[in-house]
């Protein structure tokens, strides 16, 4: 087991030892593992998921780290494949590059830049582009399509020589993909040699503070091993001399921010932006134990609303599917412990349709099965698109949605 997770004792922000276990879900296998029917006779192990809070820094983040090349073993899912992703890829290109003055032949690098939709956009707008992509299929995909990808983890060694080839970066973005990082100080450090005298950092990840207010509980999974916020993001950069300048909110994955990291010496104005983050955050008790203390809590009771309805349902001989065949959905099972009171689970990802969901291996139908097989409930474990679900399926099957209040649809 050593081999495939490891706890580490320090803040990997900050290195402090000091942390504290804030919020607790029920152990899980990994999240997105669905598995062929091959792959059924292969146990599947779960692992925790706890949330721990520097109290140096403040950053929270979860302290078992799973081995990547486990963790992304089966790496499925590709950016190009979610339409609203690229939609949102679009606006973002062009908002951060009004934001940032970039003209065009400025070079613009994005890390973990996934099948290159991104970049391409940028590419558009008339940029040059370079991506880095992990997994190493998925940048050859990249490269032949038009967007040179290196097919490599990301490190300072790495970015030193990026430099030495394309020369520095103008603009250097990070989506979705800052808050799976274990080696976070290694990445800092490979950012500032890659960024040009007025170069800029930008990320985005789901939002702590909006995770807390929206119940997005089932947003914590193994691969996000930080929940950012902007009081421990501007101390990280502070601490190599890059200032946090401004973020911006974003409403994806249940609430994001965008954060934007430069120089001293650049030439973004502060817009105030930050030190209004900050005052809500304190305000909201962002970096105190109560306030995840009350969290769980909540949460607990949207567990036992759900489970007693699950389980009484079952008594009564009724059948039930459950809709979202993702990562939030394998948490949201675990931490509800819900599992034996699902039959199947539906989801209109071609990727997922055939597989078994971890560990507990229900079986994943396309959406349209639900037509056929009539389940007298549909538990909605993708809530947070749950109006999406309904105008498009309309009430034909009565819905529980379980978060972030515990209702039931009876259908028409
Ligand atoms: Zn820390």
């Amino acid at each position: 087991m050593t081999d495939i997770i490891y706890h580490r004792t320090d803040c990997r922000a900050c290195g402090s030892h000091d942390l504290e276990l804030v919020f607790s879900l029920k152990p899980s296998p990994i999240g997105d593992a669905y598995v062929t029917r091959e792959q059924l006779e292969i146990f599947q192990p779960s692992y925790p998921i706890d949330l721990y809070q520097c109290r140096q820094c403040g950053l929270a983040q979860i302290t078992d780290v799973i081995d990547p090349e486990v963790l992304y073993g089966d790496y499925i899912y590709v950016t190009g494949s979610s339409m609203g992703l690229a939609a949102h890829f679009r606006d973002y290109a062009q908002s951060v590059a009004s934001r940032l003055k970039l003209t065009p032949g400025e070079r613009v690098v994005d890390l973990g830049s996934n099948d290159g939709t991104l970049l391409g956009c940028f590419k558009q707008l008339g940029m040059q582009v370079l991506g880095v992509e992990p997994a190493t299929h998925i940048a050859l995909q990249a490269t032949a399509g038009g967007i040179q990808t290196i097919g490599a983890f990301f490190t300072p060694e790495l970015a030193r020589e990026m430099v030495a080839e394309h020369g520095y970066a103008r603009l250097v973005t990070a989506n979705n993909v800052f808050a799976n990082i274990d080696d976070l100080q290694s990445w800092v450090q490979g950012i500032d040699l890659l960024l040009a005298a007025d170069g800029v950092f930008v990320f985005e990840s789901y939002y702590l503070a909006d995770l807390l207010q929206n119940k997005v509980f089932d947003f914590i999974y193994h691969e996000h091993l930080c929940a950012f916020s902007v009081k421990p993001v501007a101390a990280l950069f502070e601490r190599i001399g890059l200032r946090l300048i401004a973020v911006e909110r974003v409403a994806t994955k249940g609430g994001s921010l965008r954060y934007f990291v430069q120089r001293s010496t650049g030439s973004l104005q502060d817009d105030g932006s930050v030190a209004e983050m900050l005052a809500h955050e304190h305000a909201m008790g962002l970096y105190r134990k109560q306030t995840y203390s009350d969290f769980a809590e909540e949460i607990n009771a949207l567990k036992t609303q759900t489970r007693n309805f699950l389980l009484q349902a079952k008594r009564e001989g009724k059948s039930i599917a459950g809709f979202g065949a993702s990562i939030t959905g394998t948490t949201l099972i675990y931490h509800f412990e819900i599992g034996e009171l699902l039959d199947y689970l539906v989801d209109d990802n071609p990727a997922k349709q055939g597989r078994f969901s971890p560990g507990l291996h229900l079986p994943v139908y396309p959406c349209a099965v639900l037509e056929q097989r009539k389940p007298d409930y549909v538990l909605i474990l993708a809530w947070r698109f749950a109006g999406a679900f309904i105008s498009k399926q309309g009430l034909k099957h009565s819905l529980i949605i379980p978060v972030p209040e515990f209702k039931v649809l009876v259908h028409d």
